[in-house]
């Protein structure tokens, strides 16, 4: 399957790249395919994975729960996910920091009239505010809006008293360990039609943005690509091999199918079916472990994208020729780990975090607009990273809980569809 979707999605990259190089002017095309066949099919697949979200966090979070049964392991296992989300969004943007200031992207950087748009930067809610959103005044308001942290916050709670109320409770889980086993279901019904959401998703993408925007802004584009790579292949996977004692190859073969669709997608949230499937199914982890963490993860940790802020922040410094001391690279990190923590893992969110560490660091926020041509590509290779991330964090409080089955992570066949 995993072969499956990578065909499609190469086939779709060089359909749109095409299409882009060659048909730009063609109503026919643009009309008929790219805001037609490739807008319709990539919009409804997405569709068809955001919809999955809300039901699948509520059921599987509450299963997870009632699975662990200790509401002490509960905090133990939020605790150290919590942390370790803070220890990898650090290291991220450090390494980001400190790799941009060696290339020295932007430095030559022309900052002529032409290459100047506008980016109006918007509100991002202060700290105090995220802390309050942090719980629902309204629970409907907070499903229906599928504000992620809410819906968390607010199941939790109803699964720790379904707990509570002991065998009463039980009609009640083994009702949601059943819906939950649809919802699994329905996530294996939309993987199966996913190649051609994901071939959709990247024609209409690359017919739009063309690869030759990178051209101009090669040295930031690279210095992001080198570090997301490191990150994802180096800092991470060092962590699993030592904190986890887990196999880093293995863990990403296993993780290839999540990240196409991340990278497809860009959204870490629209992702979450994929991820945590990849995490129970594919890699063994229990699903008191997975329901949780993963999309605690996909809201709270973004690896990838605290990399892009790292080497923005440089490369607008450099072209601005505006020295930063150490004391404004700190205040960077700690902000943008602030930041990851209250913003959700929709695309594009993290030009809007970004705003928040330049306004704090008095960097020019409308040298955004500089680097927003090739957001959209980094974009998807950044989720793709955030994602990584997230299984990272889940597979390592997994087996420090005892809550990883190593027969099913070394199976190389486990969970995936054919199976
Ligand atoms: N699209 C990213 C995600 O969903 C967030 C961002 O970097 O804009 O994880």
């Amino acid at each position: 399957m995993t072969t499956k979707i990578l065909i499609w999605m190469f086939a779709g990259l060089v359909l749109g790249s095409l299409i882009n190089a060659f048909a730009q002017d063609i109503a026919f095309i643009q009309i008929y395919f790219v805001q037609g066949l490739f807008h319709v099919v990539g919009t409804v697949f997405i569709n068809l994975l955001k919809m999955l979200v809300v039901p699948l966090v509520t059921f599987s979070l509450v299963c997870g729960v009632c699975g662990i049964g200790d509401i002490n392991k509960l905090g133990r296992v939020g605790i150290k996910a919590f942390f370790l989300f803070l220890l990898t969004t650090a290291l991220a943007i450090s390494l980001a920091i400190i790799v941009s200031i060696s290339i020295g992207p932007g430095k030559s950087f022309d900052l002529s009239p032409t290459s100047q748009s506008e980016f109006i930067a918007p509100e991002a809610p202060p700290l105090t505010q995220v802390l309050i959103d942090l719980v629902p005044d309204n629970p409907v308001a907070a499903f229906a809006e599928g504000n992620m942290l809410q819906i968390i916050f607010f199941t939790l709670l109803f699964a720790i008293c379904l707990l509570m109320i002991g065998e009463r409770g039980r009609p009640i889980i083994d009702s949601t360990e059943k819906l939950n086993e649809v919802m699994m279901q329905l996530v294996n019904v939309v993987m199966s039609i996913a190649p051609y959401g994901v071939f959709a998703l990247m024609a209409k993408t690359f017919a739009m943005q063309g690869l030759g925007l990178i051209l101009p802004m090669i040295g930031y584009f690279g210095a992001v690509v080198i570090v997301l790579i490191c990150h994802a292949t180096g800092t991470l996977m060092v962590l699993l091999k030592l904190l986890g004692r887990i196999n880093p190859v293995q863990f990403l073969k296993k993780m290839r199918t999540a990240q196409i669709f991340a990278f497809s997608t860009s959204s870490s949230n629209a992702t979450i079916p994929i991820t945590l499937r990849t995490a129970e199914k594919r890699m063994g982890v229990d699903n008191s472990t997975a329901s949780f963490i993963v999309p605690f993860g996909a809201t709270i940790n973004m690896d990838g994208t605290a990399i892009m802020q790292g080497v923005a922040t440089v490369f607008i410094a450099n072209v601005y020729g505006i020295e930063l001391g150490l004391t404004d690279y700190l205040t960077v990190v700690g902000m943008s780990v602030l930041a990851s923590i209250g913003t959700a893992g929709v695309p594009g969110v993290g030009l809007i975090m970004l705003a928040m560490v330049f306004s704090q660091v008095g960097l020019p926020v409308e040298g955004i607009a500089l680097i927003m041509g090739v957001d959209r590509l980094l974009d998807m290779l950044r989720t793709a990273v955030n994602v990584t991330g997230d299984a990272v964090i889940t597979v390592i409080v997994a087996r420090s809980e005892d809550n990883l089955s190593m027969d099913v992570f070394n199976d190389p066949s486990a969970g995936t569809l054919s199976s």
